[in-house]
C-alpha cells in the first residue's frame, strides 16, 4: 500500500491541489453569495426605514388680489405618522403668460425649523406686488400669476433632507435632496441671475431702437417695405 502510494506520489499531489483549488472556489462563491444577501438585507431594512420616518406634508394655497396686490396664505399640514422639522420654506410666483418670470425667492422666516407634530398645520400670510419681480418679459393681454413654494423638510430621525414644491398649476411634487447646498450652486445661481437679467436688458434695448429706426421717416425705405 505503502508502495503504492509512494510511486503516485506525483498523482496524489496533483489531486490535492485540484481539490484545494475547488474548495477556494466553493468558499469564494459562497461568501459572495452571503454579502450580496446581507447587502441586499440591509438596503431592504434601509428602505423600510425611510418610508417609516418619510415626512408626509400637505399644501393648500388661498389668496386675492387687492389692487395691484396680492394677499394670500400658504398652509403647511403634517398629514403623516410622524412629527417633521421644516428647515426652511419659500415662496415666489411667475406671470403664465411671460415668456420668463424671474422672482427672488421670499422666505417665511418663521418656518425655520418649525417642528410639525402628526395633524398640525401652519399657516404663512404672504402679501406681494407681482411686478415686483426681478423679470417679467412683456405681453399681450393681462398677467396670469402662479404662485409656488419650496419646503424644505427633515424627519427627526435626520435621515435624508427632503424637499417638496408646491406649484399653484402643478400641484405638489416632491424631491428628494441628494446633494448638499455648496457655494458653487450658490454662485451658479448668482451667475445665472445675472444672465438672464442682461438678456432681458439686451432685449428691451433692442426693442426700442427698432422702434426708434422705425419712427425715422423714410425708414425702411418704400421700395423695399413693399416687397
Ligand atoms: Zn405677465
Amino acid at each position: 500500500m505503502w508502495h503504492l502510494l509512494a510511486n503516485n506520489s506525483t498523482i496524489i499531489q496533483a489531486i490535492s491541489a485540484l481539490a484545494s483549488a475547488l474548495l477556494t472556489i466553493v468558499l469564494v462563491v459562497v461568501t459572495i453569495r452571503y454579502v450580496t444577501l446581507t447587502h441586499q438585507m440591509v438596503t431592504l431594512a434601509d428602505k423600510q426605514f425611510r418610508a417609516g420616518v418619510q415626512p408626509q406634508l400637505s399644501v393648500k394655497l388661498d389668496w386675492a388680489a387687492q389692487g395691484e396686490k396680492r394677499i394670500g396664505f400658504f398652509r403647511f399640514k403634517n398629514v403623516g405618522p410622524n412629527s417633521f422639522m421644516i428647515s426652511r420654506a419659500s415662496f415666489s410666483w411667475y406671470c403664465a403668460h411671460s415668456e420668463q418670470t424671474l422672482v427672488r425667492p421670499r422666505e417665511f422666516p418663521l418656518l425655520r425649523s418649525r417642528v410639525l407634530p402628526p395633524g398640525q398645520a401652519t399657516s404663512q400670510r404672504f402679501e406681494v406686488d407681482p411686478l415686483s419681480a426681478e423679470l417679467h418679459e412683456d405681453h399681450e393681454g393681462d398677467c396670469n400669476w402662479i404662485f409656488r413654494t419650496d419646503v424644505q423638510i427633515e424627519d427627526l430621525a435626520g435621515t435624508v433632507r427632503h424637499e417638496y414644491s408646491y406649484d399653484e398649476a402643478l400641484g405638489l411634487s416632491y424631491v428628494r435632496d441628494y446633494g448638499a447646498f455648496t457655494w458653487w450652486s450658490a454662485m451658479r445661481g448668482r451667475w445665472h441671475n445675472r444672465w438672464m437679467w442682461a438678456r432681458y436688458k439686451l432685449k428691451v434695448w433692442r426693442r426700442a431702437l427698432q422702434e426708434r429706426i422705425a419712427d425715422i421717416d423714410g425708414y425702411p425705405p418704400k421700395g423695399r417695405r413693399e416687397v
